[in-house]
């Protein structure tokens, strides 16, 4: 019997009204965006790059890899490198922030 497979993109052309080239090259800068991150030696090192509107779309670019998150991947992310460093938890989000902005740049 022949297995159906999802096709995301046609989905998601469906969903947004967006042609499909339209949503498969969104689609390659993520995964772009996900290469750089995740081949990033040590530590991020982001910054705010840019408001998209009151305040909730800023993103943030890590300035080694050029790899870019918004805030709540920032915040996860800030706090999963508390946990590393084996900080008293919970760590509000300000503290794990500061702590990102103390951690040498080694690289
Ligand atoms: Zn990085």
């Amino acid at each position: 019997m022949a297995e159906k497979t999802y096709d995301g993109i046609k989905a998601r052309s469906s969903v947004s009204g967006l042609p499909e080239a339209e949503v498969n090259g969104l689609w390659e800068k993520v995964r772009e965006n996900h290469a750089r991150l995740t081949k990033c030696q040590g530590v991020h090192k982001f910054e705010a790059i840019e408001k998209t509107g009151g305040g909730l779309g800023v993103r943030f670019r890590c300035t080694k890899c050029g790899g870019d998150v918004n805030r709540d991947s920032l915040y996860w992310y800030a706090i999963g490198v508390a946990a590393a460093l084996c900080q008293p938890a919970p760590m509000l989000a300000a503290e794990a922030l500061l702590m990102l902005s103390r951690i040498p740049d080694n690289g």
